[in-house]
């Protein structure tokens, strides 16, 4: 594996219940982004995304295959060292956001380094911020704010700890369409103009076209990729899947 790879997955098998009632959710799955780059899933609903993106971002087990985040092998990791794992190097935006209501804007956004007893550095909370248009959002809860302002805070929180990936899960779900194009843009410039990178489960073509690769997932196998995607490339593919 090359050292510019951010996070890579080969021959996954995850499984749900137990012996004969088992069903297998992820078949041999192998996946690779590189550092600085913006991966997209896509795929019918119960194809498994969400499992998949569960699994290689430490949230949960896979029953076969090998997980590596840079240097790390993720698969032989005790609880307790995928837990700072977790923590500290990897970055999550659900559809649901996700915050705490009882904390501020700022509170939850410096939440996990706090966990982590890291001294936030100031000079990226300030840039973050910026780029996520929140300054003047910072001591709000998020009963105060809009779901696209919470979306942002979520992205601030995954961004805090410059995490190796930010692992996203329909971010743009719970979202109207512009608040959801905001939150697109983000991610996108979070790669070109931050370094970062992101590996994100959507079915909306035009949010995937944003990505640099996109896999679809089919019952819980990866059929098809696309690089340098348009919209158009992405839901072509789409429809030669649904007559495949
Ligand atoms: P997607 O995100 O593509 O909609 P999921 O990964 O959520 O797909 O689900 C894939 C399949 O796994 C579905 O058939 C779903 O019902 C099943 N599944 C997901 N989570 C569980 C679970 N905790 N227990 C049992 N089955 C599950
Ligand atoms: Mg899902």
């Amino acid at each position: 594996m090359g050292s510019s790879t951010a996070v890579s997955a080969t021959g996954l098998v995850k499984r749900y219940g137990t012996q004969e009632s088992a069903v297998t959710v992820l078949n041999a799955v192998d996946i690779s982004a590189k550092k600085g780059t913006f991966t997209v899933i896509m795929g019918p609903s119960g194809s498994g995304k969400s499992s998949l993106l569960h699994c290689i971002a430490g949230l949960d087990r896979v029953d076969e295959g090998t997980i590596r985040l840079g240097d790390i092998e993720l698969t032989a990791l005790s609880e307790k060292e995928l837990s700072i794992v977790r923590r500290d190097r990897i970055g999550f935006v659900f559809q649901s956001f996700n915050l705490l209501p009882t904390l501020t804007a700022e509170q939850n956004i410096l939440l996990p380094l706090e966990l982590g007893g890291i001294k936030p550095d100031r000079d990226w909370f300030d840039l973050v911020v910026t780029r996520l248009g929140l300054h003047d959002r910072l001591g709000h809860r998020p009963s105060q704010l809009s779901g696209g302002q919470q979306q942002r805070v979520a992205c601030a929180r995954a961004l805090l700890t410059k995490p190796e990936v930010i692992f996203a899960d329909e971010p743009t779900g719970n979202l109207d369409t512009r608040s959801g194009a905001e939150v697109l843009s983000f991610l996108r410039e979070s790669v070109d103009s931050l370094g970062q990178t992101v590996v994100m489960v959507t079915h909306d073509p035009i949010a995937a076209a944003r990505a640099d690769q996109v896999l679809f997932l089919v019952d819980g196998a990866v059929v098809a990729d696309v690089a340098d995607p348009t919209a158009d490339m992405l839901i072509d593919t789409l429809k030669k899947l649904e007559t495949a």
